[in-house]
């Protein structure tokens, strides 16, 4: 088999419609010649990523655009959990402060 014929066969290797006769023939070739080898390659990563694509009960960890916009809000919302935290701990120690100086006025008979 020559490169050409092997390039033919390439469409009908990844969707399993190639003959028995032809996929030996075929392999012989690709596993002795690295340009069409490199070429198989590509087309297979395409072939693999139009059927991740295609998958839909996979949709979502393969929806590049989800996954992001999913990454921007999980870290918004942390960001905002950190926010009322710190709000939450000054306030706490404000009113910690408050009763301190509280005590130690009535302790000391200033109240
Ligand atoms: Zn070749």
């Amino acid at each position: 088999m020559n490169c050409q014929r092997a390039q033919d066969c390439m469409k009908r290797y990844l969707d399993g419609t190639i003959s028995d006769y032809d996929l030996k023939e075929f392999t012989d070739h690709i596993k002795n010649c690295p340009e069409c080898y490199g070429d198989l390659e590509i087309y297979y990563v395409m072939d693999m990523a139009q059927k991740y694509l295609k998958d839909e009960s996979k949709e979502e960890s393969y929806n590049i655009c989800q996954l992001l916009e999913n990454d921007m809000k999980d870290k918004l919302n942390r960001m905002e959990r950190k926010r009322r935290l710190r709000g939450f701990l000054f306030l706490a120690f404000i009113v910690l402060a408050g009763v301190l100086i509280w005590t130690a006025c009535l302790l000391m008979g200033y109240i």
